[in-house]
This record gives structure tokens, sequence and C-alpha cells, in this order.
């Protein structure tokens, strides 16, 4: 299947506008790399979880009704791991949700599967409760790799994991990946993409395992480690090979690069996670979920408001059961502050930004930014495509540092 939707007008990118993001927070053990809003517990409150979460969306609903005239085009259950969640609670969840707010037919509706939880009538369940993407969190199909990061699952399992989404009725299903994993050679990271590429997955994502990107946070057992000399990551220089070998395997596999670390099929790119680099609203609910939408009156620069939930599963639960309010912190976001996020995550897209069009958007003026702009194109590092501005793959690698000189 292919979703609909919208595609952003800045970016050139199909993208969900307003979508909903349910944090399962449970996990059966924490892996030494993670810094998520994590629960490892030894029983799992499923239907008391899945219970809350509709009632926390019942009080967002009563604090602010607009609500409901909004459509949801994306529905993502992330984690955590959401598929310790049983069938029948996620299809709780999902009918709890169109009953109280539009879903657009057609809309994305992703959950995040551990390989190690991978049988055949819980995968059906999902497909039946509304799921059409299954996101497995593979990372490797090594098992040196898989030890490094402490993933109770083996390669194995991850394939058979796989196989059974497919036998499942999941026509999309996307696979995530790390690399620049400490005592990992690039030949294991080319293995691992051919081997992944070879499954004919519609989506991958493929993240590298470093402080200063996505994967690594900086308070973890690992980082310490790290820190302490215990352990070393692979070079700067071999991470970037690593980086350009998971490229060149995707693209030959006719998976091209629509973000800096997402790979698709054409037509089979994440309208999810698309919104969060174009601006769109999401409704966000669970432990340690963020939620952000846009308050501002039409004409006017948009300004906005991001919540974030409380990151223990208790206070959370305990917050919404007693019926008060749930959220740990709000802010607002005025023009600036969406405008940053507007261009450094629409540079992101390879599809690239239209970035004049950004600053007239939020009210910036373009004029201070154009000799860098210049000096981009000259040195390599973005080429102007039309009125979008687009790093190469060179840029790519240097975005937070592109970012900062833009902004
Ligand atoms: S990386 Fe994923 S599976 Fe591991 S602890 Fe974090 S959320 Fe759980």
């Amino acid at each position: 299947m292919d979703f609909a939707g919208p595609i952003d007008a800045l970016t050139g990118t199909p993208a969900a506008r307003f979508g909903l993001y349910v944090h399962f927070p449970y996990c059966v053990s924490k892996c030494p790399y993670c810094d998520f809003a994590v629960a490892v517990v030894r029983e799992v409150p499923e239907e008391r979880y899945a219970r809350a979460v509709l009632t926390e969306l019942d009080a967002r609903l009563a604090a602010d009704p607009s609500l409901r005239e909004r459509t949801l085009e994306s529905i993502f259950l992330g984690g955590g791991t959401p598929s310790l969640w049983h069938p029948r609670w996620v299809a709780h969840v999902l009918e709890g949700v169109a009953a109280r707010l539009r879903v657009a037919p057609g809309a994305e509706v992703s959950l995040e599967a551990n390989p190690s939880l991978a049988d055949a009538g819980r995968f059906a369940g999902y497909r039946a409760a509304g799921v059409n993407r299954l996101s497995l969190g593979v990372q490797s199909f090594q098992e040196q790799t898989l030890q490094a990061l402490g993933r109770e699952h083996s390669g194995a399992q991850a394939v058979a994991a796989f196989e059974t989404a497919r036998r499942a009725g999941f026509d999309v299903v996307s696979m995530d990946f790390i690399y620049g994993v400490h005592g990992q050679t690039r030949a294991q990271v080319e293995a691992d993409a051919r081997q992944a590429v070879a499954l004919r997955p519609e989506h991958l994502s493929t993240y590298a395992l470093t402080v200063e990107r996505e994967v690594l946070a900086v308070a973890t057992p690992l980082s310490r480690q790290l820190d302490q000399g215990v352990l070393a990551l692979p070079s700067d220089e071999a991470v970037v090979e690593m980086a350009q070998t998971v490229r060149d395997v995707y693209a030959e596999g006719g998976l091209h690069r629509y973000e800096i670390s997402n790979h698709a099929r054409p037509g089979f790119s994440s309208r999810h996670n698309a919104l969060y680099w174009t601006g769109g609203e999401y409704l966000a609910l669970g432990v340690g979920a963020t939620g952000m939408w846009l308050t501002s009156p039409s004409g006017a620069p948009p300004e906005g408001s991001r919540y974030v939930n409380p990151r223990g599963s208790g206070a959370y639960l305990r917050a919404v059961e007693e019926g008060r309010p749930v959220e740990a912190s709000r802010e607002a976001l005025g023009p600036e502050e969406l405008f940053a996020e507007r261009l450094s995550m629409g540079l992101r897209l390879r599809s690239g930004v239209d970035w004049e069009a950004v600053c007239a958007r939020y009210g910036q003026s373009p004029e201070p930014r154009r000799a860098e702009v210049g000096r981009l194109v000259r040195h390599g590092l973005a080429r102007l495509e039309g009125s979008r501005l687009v790093l190469t793959d060179a840029g790519a690698d240097v975005h937070s540092a592109i970012c900062a000189r833009l902004l």
C-alpha cells in the first residue's frame, strides 16, 4: 500500500500535517546506549497503560476541543517496546483514538516491534488492529554487533521477524540499523546493509552511534565507558566510510536516501517522521511523550506550544488516574524558534528546503544568510535546485555545523 496524504510545499516531501505519537515506555531490559523514556518491569501493566493513554487523550480534548476538528494523517506507536503490548490493547487504543478524533482514510499507522517478540499471532493481531506499517528494531544481523549493543535478539531472529511481518500481511516494513559501533568493521556494516536490502524492505533507518548524532545520548552506561576509555568507537574516517558503504548498498538495492538517516523505495518514505522534519503538528500521549502545535492566527508568523509528559511511568500513571494535569513542562515557541527548527530539519531532507520561503513564513530576513548560502554552494556543501537549498552528501555529514552558521 502507498499512504495517502499531503505534500509539504517548502520541501516537496510527502508528510502528515497533523499526527499522533503514542509512547509505550516498557522494555524487557535497558540497552546500554539508550536514553529514551524507558521502564524495565517484570510485568507490563498493559491494560492499565492503554486505559491511561485514552484518559490522557480525553483530558487533552476537554482542555482543547478544537483538536476534534483536526484530522490525523499519521499515528505512530513508539517506545520503549510497543510490541510488548498485546494486540488487544493496541486495538483498544487505536479504536479509542478513532472514536475521539478524525483519522484520515489511508493514514499511516506505524508500530515499532522488537525482533525477539515476533510471533505470527501477535503481528497478525497488530495488522488486524489497523497497524499498516511495522518498524523492526533490528540494529544489526551480526552477533558481535548485537552483543556490543546489548540487544536481546539474534540476527536469525531479526530475519525471522521480517518474514513473520510479511506473512502477517504487512506490505510496508521498515528496519532500523546502527553503524559505527565499537568493534564493528566496514565489512560487517556492508554485510548488514546487503542482508537488509536482500529482504526487500520498503524503508530503512540507519543511524551512526556517535554522541553528536541521534543514537548515543551523553548520560548512558555506554557513553560513560567511552569516556573512561574502556571502549572506543571507530575513528571518524572509518564511520564516514561506513556511511558511504551503507548509502551505496542501499542505492544499488533501490532504496533512495530521502533524509540524512532514512532510505525508502519510491512512495514509502515515512509520513509520520516527515511531519517532524517539515514543521507539522503532533499530539503525543504517554510517558515522556512530546507534543507540539501551532497557536497563531493565520496570516501572522506561526507561534507554537510544546509540552513534555513525565518520564517516569509511575508518575505518569498516577497523574492520569488521579485526574491531575499530566504535563511535566510546556514551553511557548516563538517564530524564531520555529524558524530554526524548520530550516535545520528541512536541510536534513534530500529534497532540500525552500530557504527563502521559510524565512518569509517565519518573519526572518534572508539577507544576512545569503552570503553563507553562496559559500555553501561554492564549497560543494550544498546546491540550489530551483528555490530549494539541498545539502550534498559532504554537506549532510556536517549538517549541524551548517545549521549553526545559517541560523
Ligand atoms: S534502545 Fe529500544 S529496546 Fe533498548 S532500552 Fe531503549 S527503547 Fe528499549
